[in-house]
């Protein structure tokens, strides 16, 4: 399968303390790619690596795509929700760089982000305030709005926190449909709910380690409501445990 992505002996470092150390990766083409591991672990550090929002202390990514063609769906996106704006307009916030017209939008942009609310089945809130809508509507909306640059890879950073079961689900049906045609990394806690869609699992902590998953794995464990990383990594083989972990 293609690389579309390679990270390098990737290590980063906020003052002194080192974030991550060491990485090495490749995101395949059409990969889904869950990226696990404890809080502070450098999950969200990665992914800013990946979208360039922050240089490498040392390491080397390749890139086979271009940078545009990075949709990113930031972690707690469901922060300031007050703000008086509509799912249209979260959307059409994603033209970064499309030209904005004096009064507004052009049509092809509203055209553009119309299709990304039907992409994640949001087009009848286009005029809804996003303050009213639930959780995982929301997120689906700012899932459309990173759909509007449209990206070959997806990258979403925790896009199910505090969303209910049922939402979840219907999160990660509408990323398994993208992945079809867009190569998808989300970050995620949800390790089983995950596992029914995940192609391949990189663990963080520091370190990275990666695992490809058989579907013998994903059979034996995706009926375990209560299977937690730790769990999750024992069986896949993994030696060494991260700590705090939480049961889901
Ligand atoms: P995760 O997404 O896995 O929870 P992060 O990548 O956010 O982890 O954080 C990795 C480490 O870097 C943590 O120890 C965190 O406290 C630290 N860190 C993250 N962002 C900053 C920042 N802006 N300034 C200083 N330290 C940070
Ligand atoms: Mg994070």
């Amino acid at each position: 399968m293609d690389k579309i992505l390679e990270l390098k002996n990737i290590s980063y470092a906020y003052d002194k303390i080192n974030a991550i150390e060491n990485i090495n990766l490749d995101i395949l083409d059409n990969d889904f790619l869950a990226i696990i591991g404890p809080n502070g672990g450098g999950k969200s550090t990665l992914l800013k690596i990946i979208l360039n929002l922050l240089k490498p202390k040392s390491g080397k990514v390749i890139k086979h795509i271009k940078n545009d063609m990075i949709g990113y769906v930031p972690q707690n996106t469901n922060l300031n929700t007050d703000f008086p704006i509509t799912a249209l307009e979260v959307v059409l916030m994603g033209h970064i760089g499309g030209k904005k017209q004096f009064f507004g939008y052009s049509k092809e942009q509203i055209a553009c982000a119309m299709g990304s609310l039907e992409q994640v089945s949001m087009k009848e809130f286009a005029n809804n305030k996003i303050s009213d809508l639930s959780g995982g509507q929301r997120q689906r909306v700012f899932i459309a709005r990173a759909l509007c640059a449209n990206p070959k890879l997806m990258l979403l950073d925790e896009p199910t926190a505090s969303i209910d079961v049922k939402g979840q689900r219907d999160i990660y049906e509408l990323l398994k449909k993208l992945n079809e045609t867009i190569t998808v990394v989300v970050v995620s806690h949800d390790i089983s709910v995950l596992l029914n869609y995940a192609k391949n699992v990189a663990h963080i902590n520091k370190n990275l380690v990666y695992h490809h998953l058989k579907n013998n794995d994903k059979k034996e464990y995706q009926n375990n409501e209560h299977l937690c990383e730790v769990e999750l990594l024992s069986a896949l083989g993994k030696t060494e445990l991260c700590c705090n972990h939480t049961h889901i």
